[in-house]
This record gives structure tokens, sequence and C-alpha cells, in this order.
């Protein structure tokens, strides 16, 4: 079982190694930077949790679903064959983030959690201890140097970690779940299993509703949803016997 990491690429297959040790909320921490504004530009990794989507729908006042088709990329993860959405640089403009307008974030007050931490990554466990990391930017400049606690503060990260956390834990969980369901559906009713699982988890809120609320009833209709997946596959294969 792995526990869940956002790093600064938003890699969810990211592993954090020994040279990035876990620092506590009172490190110090230092990385360097230039002011080149790279980090918004040719990135192909900017992975978007379904609380990053609504925070974005709800900053634009357009539905998720929407937003990610306007300015999204999405997959299913390689390893774990959940769907995953990413920012999708506009080719047509250097490459750039869809949100960066000249040299600022369009939407700022609701960039990505990927965008809030940089260059600061997050590791949240099973049992959802949460802690954070430095990752080397390869950058050089002007040499920066803050408290994890300010850091994260500057743009309401600890306001948003309970949300985090029930994000990655569901993460974890339906991973174990789509595995299981993988190996008992047919590949049609997988494709319908994970059409469910863009709904439940990215697209099938109100932005002007609270988040969380949202994502548990969620829940309880994806499991619903399963159960009947799982039954209509029984019945085919007692049918065919
Ligand atoms: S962290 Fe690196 S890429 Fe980002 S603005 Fe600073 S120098 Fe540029
Ligand atoms: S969302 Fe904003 S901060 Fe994040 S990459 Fe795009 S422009 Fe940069």
């Amino acid at each position: 079982m792995r526990d869940h990491h956002i790093d600064l690429c938003g890699q969810i297959d990211f592993t954090r190694t020994e040279a990035m040790p876990l620092l506590a909320r009172d490190a110090h921490f230092s990385f360097a930077c230039n002011g080149c504004g790279d980090c918004c530009r040719g990135r192909e990794d900017i992975v978007l949790s379904g609380f990053d989507l609504w925070r974005i729908a709800a900053r634009l006042r357009l539905p998720p679903q929407i937003v990610a088709r306007g300015y999204c990329r999405a997959s299913i993860g390689t390893v774990s064959h959940l769907p995953v959405l990413r920012l999708a640089p506009v080719k047509e403009n250097r490459n750039n983030c869809p949100f960066l307008t000249g040299d600022r974030c369009a939407i700022h007050d609701a960039e990505p959690l990927v965008c809030a931490l940089y260059p600061l990554a997050q590791e949240i466990s099973r049992k959802g201890q949460v802690s954070y990391f430095l990752q080397p930017t390869g950058c050089g400049g002007q040499v920066i140097e803050a408290r994890v606690e300010d850091y994260l503060a500057r743009y309401d990260v600890p306001a948003r970690e309970q949300t985090d956390v029930r994000w990655a834990q569901t993460c974890m969980t339906l991973e174990d779940t789509v595995e299981q369901l993988e190996a008992l559906l047919s590949p049609v009713l997988v494709r319908r299993m994970q059409d469910k699982l863009w709904q439940a988890l990215y697209f099938s809120y109100d932005y002007a509703a609270p988040f969380l609320p949202q994502l548990e009833k969620k829940l309880h209709w994806l499991d619903a949803e399963f159960a009947k997946l799982t039954e209509y596959q029984q019945k085919r294969n007692n049918a065919s016997k």
C-alpha cells in the first residue's frame, strides 16, 4: 500500500527518496529562484484533485466538467487506474499554463494545490498524517528562506488540509476497489465504472455548494453504482454457464 504524494510536478506515482526528508512544521527550508516564471510554462504534469477542479470552477463560475473540457487533459492513471486530470498547456501560447495571463496566474486565489505548495511537496499517509518535504528545483538565483508553516499559510494550504486528506484517503481506498472490480468486470463494464468514477470524483459537482459534503454524497452513490455493476456482471456470468 502506497501513501499519497503530491510532488511539485504533480506526479502522483512519485516516490519520495531519503534525500527529501519530511519537514517539521516549524522547520526552516530554502530554495533558489530567479523569478523566471517557468514553473507555469511547459508543464504537462500539474495534476488537479476534484477539490482543485471545484475551486477553479467556483472561481470561474463554470460547471466543473466545462472547466475540465476547456483547460485540462484527462487520462486514467497507469498505476492507480483512477481518473487523472491535468492542466493542459496551450501549444499556441508558448506551451503556457492555460491560466497564465502575462506573468500572472489568472486563478491566483484558486490555484491548484501543486502550485500553492511549490517547491514543497505533500505526503498523506493512509491514516491521514499530512507531511511536507522539499524537492530540488534545479533552479538558480536569489535564495529564499522560509518556515514551513508560514510558507503553507501564504496560500491557505492548512485551511484545505482536511479536504485534501479526505481526497487522498478516498483515492487510496478506490485504488484497491478498482483493482478488484477490474478483475471481475468485462471491458465494457470497466469503461462504465470509469465513467462513474469521473462523475463522482470530478464532474458531478455544484460549484456553488461546499465540496466535502458533495464528495461524501458522491461516494455513497459510487458504492451503489459499483454494486449494480457487480450484480449485472454476476448475472451475465451465471447466464453463460
Ligand atoms: S522556481 Fe525556478 S522555474 Fe520557478 S520561477 Fe523560480 S527560477 Fe523560475
Ligand atoms: S494554475 Fe496558476 S500558478 Fe499554477 S501553473 Fe497555472 S498559472 Fe501557474
